[in-house]
C-alpha cells in the first residue's frame, strides 16, 4: 500500500466521501437486505445464512481486521466484526483490557506497531480523547476510530447521517433536535459537526445542568462550518432548547442568513430528535436529573413525522413505549451500523474497484492550519484537557507536542490529539531567546520551527527564555 487512509474524526471525510461510503453501504443493504428476505421467506436455516455471508463476501477474503478495545463495548465491537465477516475478511480482538498488554503496561503506540504486521486495518476504542489520532501516528496500516473519550465517534455518526439520509431522502438543509449530554457525548460531537456540513438546522437540548456543548465544539461550528446562531428568545419554541443554528448550504446564503438571523424563516417541522444517555462514566457524580423523551413530549405538532434516533444504549431516557412507534428509528440505525462499517472498511482498504479513499502519505487529508510539532518531552504548551492521550502515564511519553495553529480574530492552537483549543498562550522565539510579553493576536512572523508556544510566562522563564527583550544567547 503506497498510502493510507485514516479516519480518526468524521472531518476526515469530506462530504462527497461521506456521500461516496453511503452509496456502497447502499449496495451491500441491498444485497444484505434480498438475502435476508428470503431467509424469511423459506425459513430453511443454516444454509441459508452461511450463503449469506458468503454472498456479500469475496472480495474481503485474506483481509484481516484487528479491534482493539480498551473501554467496554459490545455493539460497536460486534457490528465491527460482523461487517467484517460479511465482507469475507476476518478479525482477530484484544477486547478485555483487564488481561490484554495494556494492563502489563505497554503503551498503545508499540501495541498499533505490533498489530500492523497482524492486520490490514485497526478499529480502536479508548477511554481517552485522542487516541485515535495517536494510534494513526504510529500504524503503518488504517485506523478507524470506534469512540476516543469524549472526542468523536464517527462511525457512529455514520450510521446516523445515513438513517436520517434513508428517513428523509435526502441529507440535506433538514431539521434536527439534539438532545442529552451534549457536553459528554463524543457522538454528539461528530454528528453536529457533519450536521452543519450538510445545511441542517439544529436545535440543542442539553439533558441536565451543565451539559451544553463543550465551547470548543461551538467554536468550530460558528467559525468552521458556517453555523449561525438565531436569537433564544426569539426561536426556541420552549425552555427545552439551549441554542438554535441554521446552517448555510452554500457560501452565499450565509451573509443572508447572518443578516437576516432575527427575521430567519425556521422550518417548523423537525425531521429528527436525537437522544443520547447521561454519559456517567465521563462525570464525576453518577446521578443526575436528565430529560425524557416520550410520547408526552413528541406530542408537539412539529415532531408529528419526526424520526426519533438514539445510538444506544438507553438507561432511561428513552421510553420504552415509543418503541411501538411509527416514529422510533433507533433500531433501524443500530442495524445499520452493519453495512455503514462494511462500506468504509471496504473503502479503507481498497477493496472496491469503484470506491475507494484518495490515500495520502500521512493517511490524512492536509488541513487548512499549519502544524506546530515538537518532539514527545520537548518544553512548551501542553493540552488543557486532563482526559486527552497526551496526559496518559503510558501514552504521553509517545504523543508529539503537536497543535495546529488557527487563526482568527483571538488565535487558538488546537491540540492535534483531542481538538480541544487553548487560547491564551504565549509565543516565544528560539532564535531570539525571549518571548512575547502580551498574548499575540498575530501569527508569529517566520518559520515554526523558531516558534515555541508557552501556556505563561513562568513556564517560558523555566524554559530559559526571558521577557520581551532580544539576547544573544539562543534558549531552548
Ligand atoms: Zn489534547
Amino acid at each position: 500500500m503506497s498510502g493510507l487512509r485514516h479516519v480518526t474524526s468524521i472531518n476526515d471525510l469530506d462530504n462527497a466521501e461521506i456521500e461516496q461510503v453511503f452509496a456502497l453501504a447502499d449496495k451491500y443493504l441491498k444485497e444484505l437486505g434480498e438475502t435476508m428476505e428470503r431467509t424469511e421467506r423459506t425459513r430453511a436455516g443454516a444454509n441459508l445464512t452461511t450463503q449469506r455471508i458468503a454472498k456479500s463476501g469475496r472480495m474481503g477474503t485474506g483481509s484481516i481486521l484487528a479491534t482493539l478495545f480498551y473501554e467496554p463495548s459490545t455493539r460497536t465491537r460486534l457490528s465491527f466484526e460482523s461487517a467484517m465477516l460479511r465482507l469475507g475478511g476476518r478479525t482477530i480482538t484484544s477486547a478485555d483490557p483487564a488481561t490484554s498488554s495494556a494492563a502489563k503496561g505497554e503503551s498503545l503506540a508499540d501495541t498499533v506497531r505490533v498489530v500492523s504486521s497482524y492486520a490490514d486495518a485497526i478499529v480502536i476504542r479508548h477511554p481517552r480523547d485522542g487516541a485515535a489520532k495517536l494510534a494513526a501516528q504510529y500504524a503503518s496500516i488504517p485506523v478507524i476510530n470506534g469512540g476516543d473519550g469524549a472526542h468523536e465517534h464517527p462511525t457512529q455518526t455514520l450510521c446516523d447521517l445515513f438513517t436520517l439520509r434513508r428517513h428523509n431522502k435526502k441529507l440535506k438543509n433538514l431539521s434536527v433536535a439534539v438532545s442529552g449530554d451534549l457536553r459528554g457525548s463524543r457522538t454528539i460531537h461528530s454528528f453536529v459537526y457533519a450536521l452543519a456540513r450538510f445545511g441542517a438546522a439544529i436545535r440543542l437540548m442539553p439533558g441536565g445542568k451543565g451539559m451544553e456543548l463543550p465551547a470548543h465544539v461551538d467554536w468550530r461550528l460558528r467559525n468552521e462550518f458556517k453555523c449561525v446562531p438565531l436569537p433564544k428568545a426569539k426561536y426556541a419554541e420552549d425552555d427545552a432548547v439551549d441554542a438554535l443554528y441554521v446552517t448555510a448550504e452554500r457560501p452565499h446564503q450565509l451573509s443572508l442568513i447572518a443578516d437576516a438571523s432575527s427575521n430567519y424563516k425556521l422550518k417548523k417541522a423537525v425531521d429528527a430528535v436525537y437522544v443520547t444517555r447521561f454519559q456517567k462514566e465521563r462525570w464525576s457524580e453518577g446521578a443526575r436529573d436528565y430529560m425524557k423523551v416520550d410520547s408526552k413530549f413528541l406530542q408537539n405538532s412539529r415532531y408529528k413525522n419526526t424520526s426519533v434516533m438514539h445510538p444506544l444504549p438507553r438507561v432511561g431516557e428513552l421510553d420504552i413505549a415509543l418503541d411501538h412507534d411509527t416514529r422510533a428509528a433507533y433500531f433501524q440505525q443500530a442495524a445499520y451500523g452493519v453495512p455503514i462499517r462494511m462500506a468504509l472498511i471496504a473503502e479503507v482498504l481498497g477493496l472496491e474497484k469503484n470506491f475507494a479513499l484518495a490515500q495520502f502519505k500521512t493517511g490524512f487529508r492536509h488541513g487548512d492550519y499549519e502544524l506546530y510539532e515538537r518532539p514527545p518531552g520537548d518544553s512548551g504548551i501542553r493540552c488543557r484537557n486532563p482526559n486527552c492521550i497526551v496526559h496518559d502515564p503510558y501514552e504521553g511519553p509517545y504523543a508529539a507536542n503537536k497543535f495546529l495553529y488557527v487563526p482568527a480574530e483571538a488565535p487558538r492552537l488546537r491540540c492535534y490529539y483531542c481538538e480541544t483549543d487553548i487560547v491564551d498562550f504565549l509565543i516565544a522565539h528560539r532564535r531570539r531567546g525571549h518571548y512575547d510579553s502580551k498574548l499575540s493576536r498575530r501569527r508569529p512572523v517566520g518559520d515554526f520551527r523558531d516558534v515555541v508556544f508557552f501556556a505563561d510566562e513562568e513556564a517560558a522563564e523555566t524554559a530559559g527564555f526571558s521577557k520581551g527583550q532580544p539576547r544573544r544567547a539562543a534558549g531552548k
